[in-house]
């Protein structure tokens, strides 16, 4: 049978996630004031109907990668490519036509909501913006609709932001996102300001919406196990660069960047007789104003040595998917015939 998404639309054979870039940054770079450099030459790509998650230590330049793709702001350098094209240089009259296909969730669920419109006006409003739904009474009862396919009551459309608890005005913040049924979602740590206690509510929530929209998520988050709940890949972002992206499962088993090991050792293992041997890294990340020579990480890396001072480490593969940003990033033995050409076998 084929399902129905939010607005009725009928939807595709479910949620298969292929290799197709939705988005794409290439070499994306974002400077304030002429001297932070937040994001320096990012190249990511989200897929149709995949969760990529972007992790990494506040600061590290997250929440301005998803501003710049969803082009909230401008880009001093670099290309952003959604569906295809090119809308690094889009004026915004000529995004309008793309803000249906892709949307945004925001952290603060206190803010996410105008509190001067009613719940019911506000999840409407991108599918009123887009001549998806008419005036008054259809306009409403589309609203309670929505309300309800994430558990609130319709009787509610009419309340204001502030009645309802910040685990609901997320409800709500997804839900209008959802709406108009995009494309990709720019989630930018949707769950951190939610009590735990709802938290896996909310997250629930995302992964059945996506299911069945089949939305692709750009999904920021500073919390590990939320990411590896919900992420199909994983990209590790420090001091404005990428450091390693892989399918999660090969993050989690075997992260291969030196960041990416102490990341993971902070969080506790489920296995009972698998303890991770934490690994404490000294002082705090450099400010973005004054990056290091080199590998930006070089002054905490414990691996360090003369050549990571003076030499960039390029982003590159060691394995299927899998790429790192570290001159001494090896291909997993068990996985180095996926970077030959296809027919070829590694030999002894
Ligand atoms: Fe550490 Fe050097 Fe690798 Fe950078 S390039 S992560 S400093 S070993």
């Amino acid at each position: 049978m084929r399902r129905r998404g939010p607005t009725g639309g009928v939807l595709g054979e479910g949620c298969v996630v292929t290799e197709e870039p939705i988005l794409k940054l290439e070499r994306l770079q974002k400077v304030f004031g002429g001297k932070i450099h937040a994001v320096d030459g990012v190249d990511l790509e989200v897929r149709k109907r995949e969760t990529l998650a972007l992790v990494g230590e506040s600061g590290c330049g997250k929440s301005t990668v998803a501003r710049l793709a969803l082009r909230l702001t401008a880009p001093t350098a670099g290309t952003i490519a959604f569906e295809g094209r090119d809308i690094t240089k889009l004026p915004q009259w000529k995004l309008k036509s793309i803000r249906r296909r892709l949307q945004f969730v925001f952290q603060d669920p206190y803010s996410s909501l105008d509190p001067r419109v009613t719940a019911g006006a506000s999840i409407t409003e991108p599918m009123f913006v887009h001549g998806l739904v008419g005036f008054g009474a259809k306009r409403k009862a589309k609203a309670g609709e929505l309300m309800e396919k994430v558990g609130l009551s319709a009787r509610h459309v009419d309340q204001w932001p502030r009645q309802f608890s910040g685990g609901q005005r997320q409800r709500l913040g997804i839900i209008r996102a959802f709406s108009v049924e995009p494309h990709l979602i720019v989630a930018d740590e949707p769950v951190s300001a939610l009590d735990v206690s709802v938290r896996s509510q909310v997250i629930n929530l995302l992964q059945d919406l996506q299911e069945t929209v089949g939305t692709a998520y750009l999904f920021i988050s500073h919390d590990m196990a939320t990411v590896k709940h919900i992420a199909d890949r994983v990209a590790v972002m420090y001091l404005g660069r990428i450091m390693e992206t892989a399918p999660k499962e090969t993050f989690f088993s075997a992260p291969h960047h030196p960041y990416s090991q102490a990341l993971l050792s902070a969080v506790p293992s489920s296995h009972p007789r698998r303890k991770r041997q934490r690994v404490v890294l000294p002082g705090d990340p450099p400010s973005p104003a004054k990056t290091p020579s080199g590998c930006r990480f070089h002054p905490r890396c414990p691996m360090a040595v003369d050549r990571c001072r003076n030499e960039v480490p390029e982003l590159r593969a060691i394995g299927k998917d899998h790429q790192v940003a570290c001159h001494f990033a090896a291909p997993n033995p068990l996985n180095v015939n996926e970077l030959l050409p296809a027919g070829s076998t590694a030999t002894a």
